[in-house]
């Protein structure tokens, strides 16, 4: 329904403080020229994690660290706003709008000390406060460009299920909403600035999209407004071969595919949550990646087919934060509803399972969870098996928090003779070990399991070994 319309997310490094946040609204000031924009913001970078730590203070009973985050957030805010806006007129209301979210901020953190109970939904109550509080200052600076914004909660625009934490978003009724709400909006030429990261359920109750999730809200509403395209505008120039931080000469990719992106954020590209991409599949939009530091600067495209290298590696990627869990014992072999009870377990506990490896002799299952599932994992895992531990059908449950996974990824890998063959070799020479491999039928990706202590030498090695610091 919306022709000509980019959406524009801007990560929390791009609004990090008042220079970030103009320089962003330059970005979408000028696109706003020439098309029909919508902006999604995240919060200013770090106020999230503050919110959140706060949070689990007042549960311990802390009544002092939530006062003092809502006072330097009441701080940071004002100073961000008073370098961009000039005007009282502008200035006035959202300087409002900033203490009316702030005093929520208090009753919150109030609530959560006096209760000593932090559940989740009040855990998305609390760390939603910096994408609200980000957005109706970033609308005003936008005025202050001479363009219109206007600060619109995703309450208002996405649905979702009411999975705290991490909810799912319901595509119909997000559609619905979203084009009701910002349908007249984008016609009379003004921005619709919306809060990242945050949706509500059917009845009102604000939810998340899980930790990093503002990529995700870009692209569920690109998809609800039928945009042309999207740009998700960071601090880094687009997809690159590996983490800058890791691989010193890691190199922008021009173009990928939607796979491949989405196996890199699967395993841990930090570039990308890794769901980004699933509600543009089906229209096939094409999503970019950029540098809101160098916007003259191309970054990475992300399409349906990408640019083919003729197979091979593309790009690797990590994934650190994580638990290697095992299932083991002589007795299992021939048991067959080990796996399935294994993973009965992982699925009730919504517990993601990264990479799963089962040796040839079937007598030792493994595979991993995010570090924040692995406790809970082990204990249910335990419950379920306790009759078979006492018998000794199952002789371990363990787990091994000190792990990652490192991933190449790239589409075709799999006709392109000799590249496990390579990887394997090259990082033998390194001495990084294998704990676990993980080829499956996955065309696009070889992953497998390193020590945590690893992963530079390992993401090192192999980008030398593929070249990928050369121009493609
Ligand atoms: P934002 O706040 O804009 O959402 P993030 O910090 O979430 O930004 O993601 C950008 C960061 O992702 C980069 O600064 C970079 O360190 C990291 N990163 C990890 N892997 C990659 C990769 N393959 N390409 C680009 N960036 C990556
Ligand atoms: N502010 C949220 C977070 O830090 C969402 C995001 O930045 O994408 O997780
Ligand atoms: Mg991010």
């Amino acid at each position: 329904m919306t022709k000509n319309l980019q959406v524009m997310k801007f990560g929390g490094t791009s609004v990090g403080n008042a220079t970030c946040i103009r320089r962003s609204a330059q970005i979408v000031a000028h696109a706003a020229k020439e098309h029909k924009v919508a902006a999604v913001v995240s919060a200013m970078s770090g106020v999230t994690n503050r919110l959140i730590e706060a949070a689990h203070h007042a549960k311990q009973g802390d009544r002092e660290a939530g006062k003092a985050l809502t006072e330097a957030l009441r701080e940071q805010h004002f100073e961000a706003l008073d370098a961009l806006v000039q005007s009282p007129g502008t200035k006035g209301p959202v300087q409002e709008r900033v203490k009316q979210i702030l005093a929520e901020a208090s009753r919150l953190y109030e609530g959560t000390a006096l209760l000593r109970e932090l559940t989740l939904r009040t855990l998305d109550a609390i760390s939603s406060l910096g994408e609200r509080l980000c957005a109706p200052i970033f609308a005003a600076a936008l005025g202050e460009l001479g363009a219109r914004g206007s600060a619109i909660e995703a309450t208002e625009l996405i649905m979702t299920d009411s999975f705290h934490g991490g909810a799912e978003p319901l595509p119909d009724a997000t559609r619905e909403k979203s084009q009701k709400r910002m349908g007249a909006l984008l016609e009379q030429g003004i921005v619709p600035v919306v809060t990242g990261f945050i949706g509500a359920t059917a009845d009102g109750a604000l939810t998340t999209l899980g930790r990093g999730g503002s990529d995700y809200s870009a692209t569920i509403l690109g998809a609800a407004l039928d945009a042309e395209e999207i740009i998700i505008w960071t601090d880094v120039e687009g997809v690159l071969t590996a983490d800058p931080r890791l691989v010193g000469d890691a190199r922008t990719i021009p173009e990928i595919s939607y796979r491949e992106a989405a196996e890199l954020a699967y395993f841990g590209a930090k570039v990308l949550h890794p769901k980004t991409l699933r509600p543009v599949l089906p229209a096939g939009i094409p999503v970019w990646i950029r540098n809101s530091f160098a916007p003259e600067k191309l970054g990475t495209k992300i399409t349906a087919k990408g640019r083919s290298i003729g197979g091979g590696v593309k790009a690797l990627t990590a994934i650190r934060d994580v638990a290697l869990i095992s299932v083991g014992g002589p007795g299992i072999v021939g048991v067959t509803d080990v796996v399935g009870r294994t993973f009965s377990t992982t699925a009730e506990l919504r517990a993601e399972v990264l990479l799963i490896s089962q040796s040839s002799s079937q007598n030792d299952i493994c595979f991993i969870v995010a570090k924040a599932h692995a406790q809970a994992t082990l204990e249910a895992l335990r419950k379920e098996f306790a009759q078979d531990l006492a018998h000794q059908v199952v002789d371990h449950i363990a787990m091994d928090p000190d792990i990652a996974i490192v991933a190449v990824v790239g589409e075709n890998m799999r006709g392109t003779p000799g590249v496990a063959g390579r990887t394997f070799h090259a990082l033998g020479k390194e001495n990084v070990n294998m704990i676990a491999i993980a080829q499956g039928s996955s065309e696009t990706n070889i992953s497998f399991v390193v020590s945590d202590k690893a992963v530079q030498t390992a993401l090192q090695t192999l980008h030398r070994e593929f070249h990928l610091a050369d121009a493609s």
